[in-house]
């Protein structure tokens, strides 16, 4: 039967990939609905080729814009704008599957919507999941949602996994590779002067730009850790950090008897995106197939926390529960957009997550309110640190560092 897709973020990197997969297999998939920000643009062009019911923009005047190219084309997608109608689409009954894809904090409500609607979510928005971990998956089981994770890891991880549920038992632990990101080898002293475009330069991944400074701090792999944790109830202990540069093997699990079963193939995100559209199937993706003798070498090295603090950061907020972690997403959203905004330097991202993570008292949340005052709490926290600490010579001239 046709799966009826609503793609939240559907003009981004993963969004994009996505697209690309859908396309080709037009008896498979048909769009419901496709949702930006601000690139009105590209979204039309998007619409025009897809023809979904609905597109969803940021604000009233791209709503507008959008509206009049798309009649002007002759093309009726109804267009609608602002938070609640990202929900309104990723609960609608006219879809069965929803791609999670918009990028931070700003995907928690529909992607929750979603769950709560009981739709097949592929899941790409990890940081909904960081933020409000037990709530989320007990949301998704409440109302009977299927998760399917499109993260390279955690599809990985999911294809390595018995099927069955009862079978997990005999997992010991899962093996989170990572690539090490662009300053794997650089000199840790230089850091603290690279520049947004050199920090979003992914040795072998194309991303957006938000995930490609997390990958260049390793936060990436510390909010992965804790996506991993809840998606597959494993605690901390049982989730491992290895650094693989070449990026074929995606994860792996090890197993009581001593096997270790793992994932590899070519770093495109069509793979997992199209493993988790078909699921249990496999369909074409576009993804050229691996050639090991090509690649020759495999190598491996275990994660260096004192050139990556952000990755032992979310370690530290997985391990102390309650409403750190979201706390720890919220300050990175805010630190990474400093960063891009060069206004503060490379490494301050951690200073600033850590200095919140210290500021802020923890508590359990007893529910979405609570996540979400703390995510609010959180981001004023490392506002205010920001700019108590930022020295203005140098963040007029963009190159500075936060005064400690
Ligand atoms: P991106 O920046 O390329 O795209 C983000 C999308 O979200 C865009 O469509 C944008 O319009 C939309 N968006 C941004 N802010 C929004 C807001 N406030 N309200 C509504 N929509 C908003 O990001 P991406 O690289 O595609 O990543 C998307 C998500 O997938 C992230 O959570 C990321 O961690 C995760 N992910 C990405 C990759 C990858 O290869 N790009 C891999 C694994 C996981
Ligand atoms: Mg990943």
């Amino acid at each position: 039967m046709k799966k009826h897709l609503t793609l939240l973020g559907s003009t981004g990197s993963i969004g994009e990939s996505t697209l690309d997969v859908v396309a080709r297999h037009p008896d498979r998939f048909a769009v419901y609905a496709l949702t930006a920000h601000r690139n009105g643009e590209k979204l039309v062009a998007q619409c025009l080729r897809f023809q979904p019911e609905v597109a969803v923009v940021g604000d009233a005047d791209t709503a507008a814009r959008v509206e009049t190219q798309l009649r002007a084309a002759g093309c009726a997608t109804q267009v609608a704008y602002g938070p609640q109608a990202l929900v309104e689409v990723a609960k609608s009954a006219q879809c069965d599957t929803v791609v999670a894809a918009i990028v931070g904090a700003a995907g928690l409500a529909p992607t929750l919507a979603a769950a709560m609607a009981g739709k097949r979510i592929l899941l790409a928005n990890k940081e909904a999941l960081v933020m409000s971990g037990a709530i989320f998956m007990d949301a998704a089981r409440d109302h009977g949602a299927t998760l399917l994770p499109v993260d390279s890891e955690h599809n990985a991880i999911f294809q390595c996994l018995p099927r069955e549920e009862a079978l997990h038992g005999g997992v010991t632990k899962i093996i989170l590779t990572a690539s090490g990101g662009p300053f794997r080898t650089r000199e840790p002293a230089t850091l603290v002067n690279v520049t947004p475009d050199e920090a979003c330069k992914h040795p072998n991944w194309v991303m957006g730009r938000k995930i490609s400074v997390d990958s260049a701090t390793m936060m990436n792999k510390g909010l992965e850790v804790i996506e991993a944790h809840w998606l597959f109830s494993l605690p901390g202990e049982r989730i491992e950090v290895l650094i693989h540069p070449q990026s074929v093997i995606h994860s792996l699990v090890s197993y009581a008897d001593g096997s270790v079963l793992a994932q590899l193939g070519n770093p495109d995100m069509r793979t997992p995106i199209a493993h988790a559209l078909a699921f249990p199937d496999r369909v074409e993706s576009g993804v050229a197939q691996l050639d090991l003798a090509d690649i020759a070498q495999l190598s491996f090295e275990k994660p260096d926390y004192a050139r990556f603090p952000c990755l032992a950061l979310a370690m530290q907020a997985l391990a102390a529960g309650g409403i750190a972690s979201a706390a720890l997403n919220a300050a990175n959203e805010v630190a990474v957009d400093a960063f891009l905004a060069r206004r503060i330097g490379f490494m301050d991202i951690a200073q600033t997550v850590d200095a919140v993570l210290n500021a802020l008292p923890n508590r359990r949340p007893s529910g979405l309110d609570d996540v979400l005052e703390a995510d609010a709490a959180a981001r004023r926290a490392a506002h205010d640190y920001i700019a108590a600490h930022a020295r203005a010579p140098h963040v007029a001239n963009g190159t500075g560092q936060l005064d400690r």
